[in-house]
């Protein structure tokens, strides 16, 4: 059986092989452990850089049983792995965050009857199985509201915006007629995320908390910290703290949350929960004492955590389709600092890179 804690010279075994498996594999590197990359796709940006890769199907077993027999513990860098298989992997080796976390946070209303139950604020929502049980829900939200799949929902996909007028019945069967919730829609002033930490311990640390600017669904700009003052940082930052404590949390994790206004000041409603490194807190690799892939590769090994103290303000903007082609520009800004996900082939929406400015760098 693996140590629960573990040394330098461990094996790591990372599912997904995208750019957040990339650069969690080379803060891995960096503390003397190896990265073992288990994904489908051949051409991920994580192969290149990790020690070791499986490319097969993620319901491999036989793929998977090879992998867990070469790594101390396992962990992930997106959610959507089949339950079955995290368990399967469960069974042989250490799995941090735990397979019960994925599932939770896989099912948009299982997470938010979690994050309710706890007594923290989210969009008012339904379930939604059925055409009819969208009408009922209409009628007690009200319009406009947003349609989401229970599950695969990310960067804007699975989800159909619900107006005055909207033809339910082709709003439900615009998202495939499967299981899904109705949300009320937020005016939100802003969205905000807290990117955040829990130690095999216990012990809980959190990144100043920043504000997201999405464009086309997705993340476009991260500005830290976020504008909404210190009070409502902490009040996020004890949000977060309280999920990752009722989940049992090990590794990073980001609570993404809608910035309210209300006559008695700001109030944040939390949208998702995402068990794993965040694209909100790339900014922590140039802008802090420890970058969240250091911490969640801490976390998962049982080391202890690091400081999250900013360098100072800073903002990262993703380098997303032919963004990339601007390398040498961004490279000539000072106190720019450039990543690459070394991807081939620059496709509309992908994510490419991101550029991380500290503003008070000279
Ligand atoms: P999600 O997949 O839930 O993170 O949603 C993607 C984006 O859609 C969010 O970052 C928001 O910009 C927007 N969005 C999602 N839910 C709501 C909501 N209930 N009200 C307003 N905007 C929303």
């Amino acid at each position: 059986m693996t140590e629960a804690r573990l040394a330098p010279g461990a094996r790591i075994g990372i599912i997904g092989g995208g750019q957040l498996g990339r650069m969690l594999a080379l803060a891995a590197a960096r503390l003397g452990l190896s990265c073992h990359i288990f994904t489908d796709r051949e051409d991920d940006p994580a192969i290149e850089v990790a020690a070791n890769a499986t490319v097969a199907r993620y319901d491999d077993e036989k793929a998977l049983a090879v992998f867990a027999a070469a790594v101390d513990v396992v962990t992930y860098e997106f959610e959507n792995i089949p339950a079955r298989t995290a368990e399967f992997l469960a069974a042989m080796k250490p799995v941090r965050p735990s397979p019960s976390v994925l599932a939770l946070t896989q099912d948009r209303l299982i997470e938010k009857n979690f994050i309710s139950g706890l007594g923290i604020e989210v969009a008012p929502y339904a379930q939604v199985d059925d055409a009819g049980a969208l009408a009922r829900a209409v009628a007690q939200i009200g319009r406009p509201s947003i349609l989401k799949t229970r599950r695969f929902g990310y960067d804007g996909k699975g989800q159909a915006l619900v107006r005055e007028g909207s033809d339910l019945a082709v709003a439900f069967r615009s998202l495939g007629g499967q299981p899904s919730i109705l949300e009320g829609f937020v005016p939100f002033v802003c969205e905000v995320s807290v990117v955040a930490a829990r130690g095999l311990d216990g012990d809980f640390v959190a990144w100043d908390v920043g504000r997201n600017e999405h464009e086309h669904h997705i993340l476009a700009t991260t500005v830290v910290p976020a504008d909404i003052g210190e009070d409502v940082r902490q009040r996020a930052r004890d949000k977060a703290k309280r999920i990752a404590e009722a989940l049992d949390y090990v590794g990073v994790l980001a609570v993404e949350m809608f910035v309210v206004e209300t006559p008695a000041g700001l109030k944040l409603l939390v949208n998702e929960i995402a068990p794993r490194v965040h694209n909100s807190g790339h900014w922590t690799l140039d802008g802090s004492v420890t970058s969240q892939f250091e911490q969640h590769i801490r976390a998962v090994c049982g080391f202890p955590l690091g400081v999250t103290r900013a360098h100072g303000p800073v903002e990262m903007h993703n380098l997303i389709g032919d963004d990339v082609y601007r390398w040498r520009e961004f490279l000539e800004v000072p106190g720019a600092c450039l990543h690459l996900y070394g991807k081939a082939e620059a496709r509309p929406g992908r994510k490419m890179g991101h550029v991380t400015i500290l503003k008070g760098a000279k």
